[in-house]
């Protein structure tokens, strides 16, 4: 990889192309080439400690156990996802896990009696995840995230690369199957995460999380019946410090 093409990063038509280039490379190989000489010390995982989190924490524990992870914490998740966090850290060794949370302030003034999901979701998630991962984001020139094209029909285009404003969104696992998710956790004995066996197959805050019917797409039990299929996290360029 050239500087030039790195300095290209920015635009999407560079990414594009590199997302071509890494198509046919094997993710774990990718994975540590934009650990190791892409963005060396300046590359964060941003994890949901979710239903398939574990296969991208074991891969980058194999590359290096000190990455800097982050995890949003919006106070209003299971219970059984900060225990697989705290079980998944252990197990595999890792010492950069950040966990960032919500401004008590803004919390204070918008969401005291924590119903802001009911009133308006889409300003919840800003202030719940959005805003904390773009003040953990700072300084990072390049995130890497677990999103796969078959979790949802607004996900099947997913590349491996994208620009996003001046940083970099690397999906290593965009083209995995859910076959080779599970028998990546068969063969490396990964845990499941509490809720897996009760049918979330996505699984983010407990207002707005259900399990998962028969036929149903992975990301059909998140904000079910109310339009909308994403945080903002992905389809918005973050951006520390602003209101996002
Ligand atoms: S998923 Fe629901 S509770 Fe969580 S931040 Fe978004 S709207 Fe709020």
């Amino acid at each position: 990889m050239s500087a030039q093409e790195v300095a290209l990063f920015g635009d999407q038509v560079a990414a594009t192309r590199l997302s071509a280039k890494f198509a046919a490379v094997d993710s774990q190989k990718m994975l540590r080439l934009t650990i190791e000489d892409l963005y060396p010390g300046k590359i964060a995982l941003v994890s949901s400690f979710g239903s398939d989190s574990a296969v991208l924490l074991h891969m980058v524990s194999e590359i290096d156990k000190a990455l800097p992870i982050v995890f949003v914490d919006t106070l209003q998740l299971f219970p059984e996802t900060l225990a697989y966090r705290d079980a998944l850290v252990a197990q595999l060794g890792l010492t950069g896990v950040v966990t960032a949370t919500p401004d008590p302030r803004v919390l204070d003034e918008e969401d005291s009696d924590k119903f802001l999901w009911t009133r308006d979701p889409d300003r919840c998630c800003e202030i719940r995840k959005i805003m904390p991962l773009a003040k953990a984001l700072n300084g990072f020139e390049a995130w890497i995230t677990g999103r796969k094209r078959f979790q949802a029909m607004t996900r099947m285009s997913l590349p491996l690369f994208e620009a996003e404003g001046e940083r970099v969104k690397i999906n290593p696992l965009a083209g995995w199957t859910q076959v080779k998710l599970d028998a990546y956790f068969e063969m490396h004995g990964l845990p499941r995460h509490d809720l897996v066996k009760q049918n979330y197959l996505s699984i983010g805050c407990v207002p707005c999380t259900s399990p998962v019917k028969p036929g149903e797409e992975a990301r059909a039990g998140r904000w079910r019946g109310r339009g909308k299929t994403e945080c903002g996290i992905h389809i918005q360029t973050l951006d520390a410090g602003s209101d996002i």
